[in-house]
């Protein structure tokens, strides 16, 4: 295959960023792809300032920082911006209709060599490659937030990706520095199948009034060391987040072990959503 140098990322939101930071950083030429010039302005910003960390802490030079956004291009035009990327990752939001729609424009008009991933936490990646005339080369990236910290990749099989596209995303995670990890399509991945019911299960505990909140994240730390607890970790995920998962899981495997609890469900309708609420499990200002 040719060198990967061109990588276009769609969706500039809060995995979006980071993934262009990520590839940046370790040369590669980014396409940063949104539907809003303002979206884009802000997401370099963002860029930007996680750059001025790591600047701060004797990670980077000045002058690394400068290549790395000097890497960066912008654009509205995901047809133009697919047409010269040997790599292109769909990071829009968890939508299967509007993924399924930005796959099809990327299919259209990418170079016929070229890999489309997804970083979805829960959509059918097998789904998003039966919709392309290159089901071959699709394939799930799914990076951990934030993107710039974390070095997991779980990289998602669908049923129809080829080997070679396999080894191909499998060496350009590591060129990004970061560890790729195999999983084969199924709900939930290995990630989110194995955290949210977890997750769910310590909300349970909740609802039956086994302990509170702040005794059963103290337990899953001190006992576990886990560095969160599930409840800190559920709200900084967000609630709303977490019961779209179990419910994907739920649906997938038709299996009752999997059923969101009743209070998960209903902090959702109360719209207690963690973090970006202000108020989930705990409070946030
Ligand atoms: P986000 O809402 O922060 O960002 C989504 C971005 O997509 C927004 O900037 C939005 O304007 C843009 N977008 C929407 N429609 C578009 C279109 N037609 N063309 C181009 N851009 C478009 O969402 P996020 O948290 O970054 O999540 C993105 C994806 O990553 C989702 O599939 C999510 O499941 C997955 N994911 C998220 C996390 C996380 O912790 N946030 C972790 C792993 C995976």
């Amino acid at each position: 295959m040719m060198a990967t140098t061109h990588i276009c990322v769609v969706g500039s939101g809060t995995m979006g960023n980071g993934i262009a930071h990520v590839f940046a950083q370790h040369g590669y030429s980014v396409s940063l792809v949104d539907v809003k010039q303002e979206f884009l302005d802000r997401a370099v910003k963002t860029i930007s300032g996680n750059l001025d960390r790591q600047v701060k802490k004797g990670a980077l030079t000045e002058a690394q920082k400068s290549e790395t956004l000097a890497a960066i291009s912008v654009s509205t035009d995901l047809a133009a911006a697919s047409a010269e990327a040997d790599l292109i990752i769909e990071v829009v939001s968890e939508n299967l209709a509007l993924k399924k729609q930005i796959f099809q424009t990327i299919d259209a008009n990418a170079k016929p060599e070229a890999i489309i991933a997804s970083n979805t936490s829960s959509i059918s990646i097998t789904t998003l490659a039966a919709s392309t005339t290159r089901a071959a080369k699709v394939i799930g990236m799914h990076f951990m937030n934030p993107v710039p910290v974390m070095k997991l990749v779980e990289v998602i099989r669908a049923l129809q990706t080829s080997d070679e596209t396999y080894r191909q995303v499998e060496a350009l995670t590591k060129a990004i520095g970061k560890v790729p990890v195999s999983v084969n399509d199924y709900p939930g991945f290995i990630s989110n199948r194995i955290l949210m019911p977890m997750i769910n299960e310590a909300i349970q505990c909740v609802y039956e009034g086994v302990a509170t909140a702040e005794a059963i994240d103290e337990i899953m730390k001190l006992g576990m060391a886990h560095p969160m607890g599930p409840l800190a970790l559920a709200d900084f995920i967000g609630l709303d987040i977490c019961l779209a998962i179990m419910n994907v899981l739920s649906e997938g495997f038709d299996d009752s072990k999997y059923r969101p609890s009743p209070l998960l469900k209903k902090m959702v309708a109360a719209g207690f959503l963690g973090r970006k609420s202000g108020k989930g499990f705990y409070k946030y200002d």
